[in-house]
């Protein structure tokens, strides 16, 4: 394109330049063939005005002779360009004048006109000699001697008319030869530049392949001479450099598409078990839900996760844990269909996209399908697992379609469904969220409370089965300033969720150290029980501290018990084990709290060293009502004494109640029927007086 065009151009270049140069030489040769003809008229006008001048002198000797001079002058009839002639005396005065065949040639009105502008007089001063102008020749020329001059002779040729002529008959002679010419050298022009410009052309061609092919590989053809040759060269060379360039860059791009790839697995997948994980999950929801929005549909998350996994992890080992985990990922993976999307939140929590949601009891079915599938038992490295799910369900619109606080909503609904204990599926409702911000509530207002010094102890009597004072156990109490009074039960698993527990452990064991010397002037060989969360157990210091405080008071390790909770045992058996072991090796003694609603394996039992069982208030609560209370208490108690153990029972509130348990060998009741728990203050004003004995 570029090269046609440079070629046309060249070829209107070199015509032109041979046309201004024919041109030229035209006009030349023109200008000199005048300046000849201008000559070789005025050569001949010389000549012949000699001869005419040579023929005037015998005419004009004596007297003139007019008609002789006449006859002379008529004789340049013959010679057409002569425009006018004149003989003059020597005065210079006109004697004959003569006009030539170009003025009589012209029309007759014409002629008239030419003949009365001409003035003989305005001829006769010139020198003698030729003379010149543009238009004519002028002979003037002296009659006989100088010294002896008869008259002059003046003839005056035309130039214009015959140089015209001969100039359009030279030019016509001329044209078709240097057209002729003209065209040869065009064509010899084109043939030449074609020639040249071919290896050019080709080249052209060739950068046209490679711009649309892209493959740089391609080398082109060394054609040509010189320029065009060393041009090619260069270019191969320069095709080669950007080929390796080229070649280097997509090795290096497809590195980086591949690295970029394996990032975004990285940052996507859950390496364990290969679903998306939660930044996936999240970016795919927002989007989702975004979609859900615009179309005026509805979509729905399901959160889960296992529970008591951490016992099953603790239990069986890491490996196990990983691989229940992946078990439950695949199962989830095949639950979910191309509606749906899956995903591992962390830890032991998955969530379950469930798009256009036209019906929550569908989408109860289907979480109840995911619960169904996952709670049946398996077998892993051949122990037999049985898993339970907790599902939360949160509807978009529920949600205000925000993510995060859809998100949220399914995570208390996960809270509601772990709080029934069993694997149950809970749908989100508004209501649950007003329970949540009293959590959150509850969760700020607990930051101010030790500092507040918002906290109290209160005390409830143990007795044994003869209503003596055997110990007490230390409850927690908290009259918030923002929200009043709180129970323990609400308020401490939100201390445990939030962090804050640990620092409660302490101002708990702290104010019993300081109590303790009260409550041993009221009952001097009472065991003082302290609650431990399962949370604490995670504080490897936490003995250490606890020693410390004891220390610190001067407390007898012995006066103190520790209690905790069956299901924080069995979450962090490891770490608790190793808690109850330097317990009791600093001389306290340990109770399992709540005893019986944990698992169901009483199995461990034989393997940790307990001092005391805590029958929970639900089977004290059921002694006598029903058959099954009656037994399990019987033989919670019975398998107590088999292994060595103290038994409490919690709760009790009748005598009923008080009396079966103590005849069946229960070592130590609290409940309401013998004290609600108090403050120390109530204590000695109660039971001071009575050393001990409870009535
Ligand atoms: P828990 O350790 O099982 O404590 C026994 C609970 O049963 C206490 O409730 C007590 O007041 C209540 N109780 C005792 N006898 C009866 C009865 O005859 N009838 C009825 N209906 N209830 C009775 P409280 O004080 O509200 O504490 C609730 C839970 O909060 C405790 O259960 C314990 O898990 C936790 N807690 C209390 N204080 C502390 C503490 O200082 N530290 C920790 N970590 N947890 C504490
Ligand atoms: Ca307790
Ligand atoms: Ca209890």
């Amino acid at each position: 394109m570029i090269l046609n065009s440079m070629r046309s151009q060249l070829l209107t270049l070199s015509v032109s330049a041979i046309l201004v140069t024919s041109a030229l030489v035209v006009v030349f040769a023109m200008q000199a063939y005048k300046d000849l003809y201008r000559q070789g008229a005025s050569d001949d006008l010389n000549g012949l005005s000699e001869n005419l001048s040579i023929d005037l002198m015998i005419m004009m000797s004596d007297e003139p002779d007019i008609f002789s001079i006449a006859n002379l002058l008529l004789k340049l009839d013959q010679y057409e360009n002569v425009r006018i002639a004149a003989v003059y005396d020597q005065q210079r005065k006109l004697i004959q004048p003569y006009y030539g065949k170009v003025i009589s040639n012209t029309s007759l009105a014409n002629s008239e006109a030419v003949i009365s502008q001409i003035n003989f007089d305005d001829y006769k001063s010139f020198d003698v000699g030729m003379h010149a102008d543009k238009e004519s020749v002028i002979a003037f020329k002296r009659i006989g001697e100088e010294e002896l001059t008869l008259g002059y002779l003046l003839i005056i040729n035309d130039l214009s008319m015959p140089l015209k002529k001969s100039t359009q008959a030279l030019i016509l002679k001329v044209f078709p030869f240097v057209f002729f010419t003209l065209l040869i050298t065009a064509a010899i022009i084109i043939l030449l530049q074609n020639r040249s410009i071919k290896p050019l052309l080709d080249l052209s061609e060739f950068m046209r392949k490679i711009r649309l092919s892209k493959d740089y590989g391609l080398l082109a053809k060394v054609r040509g001479k010189n320029e065009v040759k060393t041009l090619t060269e260069g270019l191969n060379s320069l095709m080669q450099d950007i080929n390796t360039e080229v070649e280097k860059n997509r090795k290096q791009t497809q590195l980086l598409l591949d690295q970029q790839s394996q990032m975004q697995r990285l940052a996507n997948y859950d390496s364990l078990t290969n679903l998306p994980n939660r930044q996936f999950f999240i970016s795919t929801l927002a989007n989702e839900i975004e979609d859900a929005q615009q179309k005026r549909n509805d979509l729905a998350i399901l959160f889960f996760d296992l529970n008591g996994f951490k016992w099953i992890n603790d239990s069986f080992g890491h490996e196990v844990g990983d691989k229940l985990l992946c078990y439950v990922a695949d199962e989830v993976s095949q639950l979910v269909e191309d509606k749906r999307f899956a995903s591992r939140l962390g830890g032991d929590e998955f969530l379950i996209l469930v798009n256009n949601v036209v019906d929550s009891q569908e989408l109860l079915e289907f979480a109840n399908t995911v619960k169904n599938e996952l709670c049946q038992a398996i077998v892993i490295d051949g122990w037999r697992i049985e898993v339970g799910v907790s599902i939360g369900i949160a509807l978009a619109s529920d949600a205000h379609y925000n993510v995060s606080e859809l998100v949220a909503n399914a995570d208390v609904a996960m809270y509601r469904s772990k709080a029934q204990g069993r694997s149950t599926c809970t749908l989100f409702v508004q209501s649950m969220m007003e329970n949540n911000k009293r959590r959150i509530a509850i969760a700020s207002a607990l930051g101010d409370a030790l500092r507040e010094n918002e906290f109290s102890l209160c005390y409830q009597p143990k007795v044994d089965g003869k209503e003596k004072i055997q110990g007490y156990e230390a409850l927690i109490r908290w009259n918030s300033s923002e929200l009043g009074f709180i129970s323990p039960a609400e308020f401490i698993p939100i201390a445990e969720q939030s962090g804050k527990i640990q620092a409660i452990t302490q101002w708990v064991v702290n104010q019993v150290c300081i109590d303790m010397p009260r409550l041993l002037a009221v009952s001097p060989n009472a065991v003082v029980s302290l609650n431990i969360s399962a949370f604490d157990l995670r504080d490897n210091e936490l003995l250490t501290k606890i020693s410390a405080l004891f220390k610190k008071h001067n407390i007898k390790p012995s006066g103190i018990e520790f209690e905790l909770t069956e299901s924080a045992y069995l979450e962090n058996f490891e770490v608790a084990n190793q808690f109850i072991t330097q317990a009791r090796n600093l001389g306290s003694y340990i109770a399992l709290d709540d005893f019986g609603t944990g698992y169901s394996s009483l199995g461990y039992l034989t393997q940790i060293y307990l001092d005391t069982l805590k029958i929970d208030k639900q089977f004290v609560d059921g002694i006598g009502l029903s058959q099954r209370s009656n037994t399990i208490t019987k033989t919670i108690i019975e398998m107590a004494k088999q292994l060595d153990l103290k038994v409490c029972a919690e709760g009790v509130e009748t005598p009923s109640q008080a009396a079966f348990l103590i005849d069946n060998g229960c070592h130590l009741l609290q409940g309401y029927l013998f004290s609600k728990p108090l403050p120390l203050e109530a204590i000695e004003h109660l039971y001071s007086n009575r050393a001990s004995n409870f009535h």
